[in-house]
């Protein structure tokens, strides 16, 4: 391993004068990043270019003196002539570390990329000249930390005492702490008040002092359509803490490989043609999972809610009184509006859009089919690619225009997306030949509005709208 050429440290700067010597966007900089700390902030330049007043700083417009730097924590120079040359001088000969702007050479430190959840920073430094990787960096570091996890550290820190006076194993001390910093019911509470904040800490801590091995949980998590970057934070956060991962076929393995590194991956199949896990077995194994204390990861595509059987696993959970926590995630139908440019509500045209299950073509469910033709509301199809044509015929024989357009798309959200157009007397009189992959099937006025123009002639024969 290389070592390292520079420390990396906090240097403490309360109740201190921290000096910037300059007047532009260059000692802005600098402010922003000084002025997420307590110090007192002077910025001196005979020439003041930029906008300061966002900022608690004190100005001085005019020829800096060897005075000003004395006694001063830090000093940033972030201008040239002068002024630059008497602050680099006094800072070096009364040893006050300095930084150049732009000028390694001359930097006694440099200032790293900060993720701020105070109390608890994370600085992200590169040693030369990579400051777009250290920022990079910083924002995955940001999507990985909640907001409050600042406060909760903070919670930490004032229970640290009592925590080693219940709980006298260290690993059972790291599994509370890990606890503490994932429970969504702690994160809610610290967000509403620091006082609620510490009972449900507390709250947390008898029941690991009672039972020392801490409780599991399940999370319902919304994989959104496929993509990496559809996924939300919040998703991707809870994924990176994760001991077990749950998937369902239909999430992409980049998706999973989000999650933590180490975690144990089950995929519990539901691909149309090969059940390899029934729900029953589903709901029975992430009861079982959280039972032995495990954090899981329940992932699904899509949003959880939709058409996604949460009802009967939070039932389980429910009934097994395990927690649990609901992420929401996009849902196919949405990333089918977008790779289409439909707009699924529009004012004068579609009032609503319904989200709903193609099946019952093939049962005969009027009472479904009925509502859906004659609601005259954007319909979105979910799993009803291989009976696309039988679909579009109930719903003319139901009362629906078969001059209605119809929109099809296949992996939507996907960068392998394909995008099919017709009506619904075109689609039920042929039969298509589509691509592979899940398809959400959009019906009405609104997909008019759509941008179908690269849609797939695969079945061109009847298969364009014009
Ligand atoms: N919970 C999911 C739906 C799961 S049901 C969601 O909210 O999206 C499975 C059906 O979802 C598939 O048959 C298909 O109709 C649809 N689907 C899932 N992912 C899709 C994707 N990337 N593109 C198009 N349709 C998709």
């Amino acid at each position: 391993m290389g070592l390292l050429n520079t420390f990396p440290l906090s240097f403490k700067v309360k109740g201190r004068r921290v000096i910037i010597v300059g007047g532009a966007d260059e000692a802005l900089n600098k402010v922003r990043l000084v002025a997420k700390t307590t110090a007192s902030i002077e910025i001196y330049s005979r020439q003041i270019e930029t906008d300061f007043s966002a900022f608690p700083v004190a100005v001085f417009e005019r020829a800096l003196r060897a005075e000003d730097v004395a006694g001063a924590a830090l000093v940033f120079v972030a201008e040239e002539g002068a002024d630059a040359e008497l602050a680099k001088a006094e800072a070096r000969r009364l040893g006050i570390p300095l930084n150049v702007v732009d000028v390694p050479g001359e930097c006694d430190f440099y200032t790293p990329s900060i993720v701020d959840r105070a109390p608890l920073t994370v600085a992200i430094s590169t040693e030369g000249d990579a400051p777009v990787l250290a920022r990079l960096v910083r924002a995955q570091i940001e999507a990985l930390l909640a907001p409050g996890v600042g406060k909760i550290a903070s919670l930490a820190g004032g229970l640290r005492h009592r925590v080693e006076s219940l709980i006298h194993d260290g690993a059972a001390r790291r599994r509370y702490y890990e606890a503490l910093v994932s429970s969504p019911a702690v994160e809610q509470a610290v967000a509403s008040s620091p006082v609620a904040g510490i009972a449900e800490a507390e709250k947390l801590l008898s029941a690991h002092a009672a039972d020392g091995s801490g409780q599991g949980i399940v999370w319902l998590i919304g994989a959104g359509p496929g993509a990496e970057d559809l996924l939300t934070l919040r998703a991707q956060r809870l994924l990176q803490q994760a001991d077990v991962i749950v998937h369902d076929q239909l999430v992409p393995a980049p998706v999973v490989e989000m999650g933590r590194r180490d975690a144990e991956q089950i995929c519990v199949g539901k691909a149309r043609g090969h059940h390899s896990f029934s729900q029953a077995q589903i709901n029975t194994l992430i009861v079982r999972l959280a039972s032995e204390g495990k954090k899981v990861a329940r992932l699904k595509s899509g949003d959880p809610m939709v058409f996604g059987r949460a009802g009967e696993e939070i039932a389980a959970l429910r009934k097994a009184g395990i927690g649990y926590q609901i992420v929401p995630g996009v849902s196919a139908a949405l990333a089918a509006a977008a790779d289409s440019t439909t707009p699924v509500t529009l004012r004068k045209v579609s009032s609503g859009f319904v989200m709903a299950t193609a099946h019952g073509a093939d049962d005969g469910d009027l009472a479904h089919w009925a509502a859906l033709s004659q609601s005259g509301l954007t319909l979105a199809l979910y799993m009803g690619k291989a009976i696309a044509a039988e679909v579009a015929g109930r719903l003319v024989s139901f009362g629906a225009a078969p001059d209605l357009p119809v929109g099809i798309v296949v992996n939507a959200g996907r960068s392998n997306r394909t995008l099919y157009a017709a009506t619904l007397g075109q689609l039920a009189a042929g039969a298509v030949d589509f691509v592979d992959g899940p398809a959400v099937i959009l019906v009405g006025r609104a997909v008019a509005e759509g941008d179908w123009a690269d849609a797939a002639d695969a079945a061109a024969n009847s298969f364009k709208v014009a």
